[in-house]
């Protein structure tokens, strides 16, 4: 753990929070104030923002998310505060307090307030990572679409075939989707590489108005390492993968001993069609 820190002191932000009706009704003050566990060695070398945890787009963060808070519960909003401090690089560990500033209570009193501590899953910088993502796509060219994102993922160890498949979920009358599962080597930790995966959907034209609407491409993280996560911001392993014969036909192809027992006859057949390997398709949709 590092015992360097870095603070955000007084930031003062009107957010609906408490039980009481008059809570409801108004936003009321409230502080927070953030002691982030950074370590400074690196940046102190290099001069580059790049090394460090950016203060101001966490504190631009933290008011965006405490500004559209309807949370009872100061201990609610707290939490999903030092899990969004957590998702930045470089921070380690993290200190949050929450001030009501104007407590609606009869006696005579300054504030009340709510702290805690929090520390990130460690994943060690150092090493490699093996991350297993699935990709989906059903609007537009969706071979390029897939290439695309094989293109700006971290090191692709391993590909499934691509799979066509009939849409689940959502709105009717969706077009079908292609499908597959990779392995990756990463360095970066789950949350950089929810961003990254996030950052390349946004550059494939990503949009998401619809919930499991239409899309030109979607990167969900299946598993990292053996590692669990259950937060605001990811979940892993994704919780519904298991459902899904669209995920795991493909996992099961470059990972089977991350499938349940038994999934393939467990699970209803039937919309699932191999397409052969992208590559395939690529030089068959060139020639
Ligand atoms: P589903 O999660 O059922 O496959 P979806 O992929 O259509 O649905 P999205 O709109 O792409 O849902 O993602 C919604 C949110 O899910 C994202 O903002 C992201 O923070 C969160 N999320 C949680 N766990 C994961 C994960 N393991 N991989 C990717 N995103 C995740
Ligand atoms: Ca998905
Ligand atoms: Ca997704």
């Amino acid at each position: 753990m590092a015992s360097d820190h870095i603070y955000i002191r007084g930031l003062r932000v009107m957010a609906l929070i408490g039980v009481l009706p008059a809570e409801r009704l108004a936003p009321q003050p409230l502080q927070i104030d953030v002691e982030m566990d950074v370590n400074l060695a690196v940046a102190g070398q290099t001069d580059d923002l790049g090394d460090t945890a950016n203060y101001g787009a966490i504190a631009d963060a933290i008011a965006v998310l405490v500004r559209a808070s309807s949370d009872i519960l100061l201990e609610r909003l707290i939490a999903r505060i030092a899990d969004c401090v957590l998702s930045f690089d470089h921070v380690a560990a993290v200190t949050v307090t929450l001030t009501k500033l104007q407590p609606p209570i009869d006696e005579d009193i300054d504030s009340t307030a709510v702290s805690i501590t929090r520390t990130r899953q460690s994943v060690n910088p150092t090493v490699r990572h093996r991350a297993i993502v699935a990709l989906g796509t059903n609007i537009g060219d969706r071979v390029a679409h897939l290439q695309f994102a094989l293109d700006h993922l971290p090191q692709v160890v391993a590909e499934s075939q691509v799979f066509e498949t009939d849409p689940v979920g959502g709105p009717q009358n969706q077009d079908a989707y292609l499908n597959m599962v990779v392995a990756l080597d990463t360095y970066l930790d789950p949350y950089a590489l929810l961003r990254l995966l996030n950052a390349v959907e946004a550059q494939a034209q990503r949009e998401r108005t619809i919930h499991w609407g239409p899309r030109t491409l979607d990167l969900d993280i299946l598993f990292y390492d053996n590692i669990t996560i259950n937060d605001d911001l990811l979940t892993i392993p994704h919780p519904r993968l298991h459902e899904r014969r669209f995920v795991l036909q493909p996992l099961s192809e470059i990972a089977p001993e991350l499938c349940p027992p038994k999934w393939d006859t467990t699970l209803e057949a039937g919309g699932v069609h191999a397409r052969g390997s992208l590559s395939n398709l690529i030089s068959t949709t060139e020639h």
